[in-house]
């Protein structure tokens, strides 16, 4: 039912836990099955330094939510604003589609992360 991909990220999730005095937060849920994503952001210089997540939730959840952190390390704060729940499921080599609402978090907690970013240093 799940992808290699899935099951790696799933079985040892990246850069999970929290940054302290991180320069954007980040936080979205879903009610379909309880999941609920934090995303904290260290910006310099326009570009994503570091990204921890907590999340709550189904295997899919954490997945997408490990995924999205590695996507985004690295990334100019518009590169990272650009980036689709669709292209993290996409890296993940595809989700079953009874779990796509889990996989639309990762992008959205990302956003909501750098909007506070944004509204924090404008
Ligand atoms: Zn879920």
């Amino acid at each position: 039912m799940y992808t290699d991909k899935v099951m790696d990220h799933f079985s040892n999730p990246r850069n999970v836990g929290e940054i302290d005095n991180a320069d954007g937060v980040g936080e979205v849920g879903n009610a379909s099955c309880g999941d609920i994503m934090k995303i904290f952001l260290k910006v310099e210089d326009n570009i994503i330094k570091d990204v921890k997540f907590k999340t709550f939730g189904c295997g899919a959840a954490i997945a997408t939510s490990s995924m999205v952190t590695e996507m985004a390390i690295g990334k100019t704060i518009d590169e990272a604003l650009i980036l689709t729940n669709e292209a993290v499921a996409e890296a993940l080599d595809g989700l079953p589609p009874a779990k796509m609402h889990c996989s639309n978090l990762a992008a959205d907690a990302l956003h909501e992360a750098i909007k506070d970013y944004k509204e924090q240093h404008s």
